[in-house]
């Protein structure tokens, strides 16, 4: 399949709010080993600097049709890629 390939480009948004993870996502991060017990990120390639940028971004879903934090659709199977503040996102339905 083509790399590029996508349903919607999603406007990555920035809040100065806190943002949290909802449970069922942080059950997932862990599983897949990339938040650990204490319920710190560990993104593979993401700095620290970086992660805490994350963190403050989010964008708002067409597939989920809800604002969802950037992480969670970072690690989202529609991820594609990242580009110029847009997430190339592959729409297909979730579960
Ligand atoms: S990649 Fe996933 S979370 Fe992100 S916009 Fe697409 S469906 Fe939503």
């Amino acid at each position: 399949m083509d790399e590029l390939e996508h349903k919607y480009e999603v406007e990555i948004e920035v809040t100065e709010k806190k943002q949290k993870l909802p449970d069922p996502i942080k059950a997932e991060l862990k599983e897949s080993g990339m938040m650990d017990d204490k319920g710190k990120l560990k993104l593979k390639g993401v700095s620290p600097k970086m992660l805490k940028r994350m963190k403050q971004e989010f964008v708002n879903c067409p597939v989920l049709k809800e604002e969802i934090q950037f992480i969670q659709c970072f690690v989202c199977p529609n991820f594609q890629s990242r580009v110029t503040g847009k997430v190339l996102c592959k729409g297909d339905a979730l579960k």
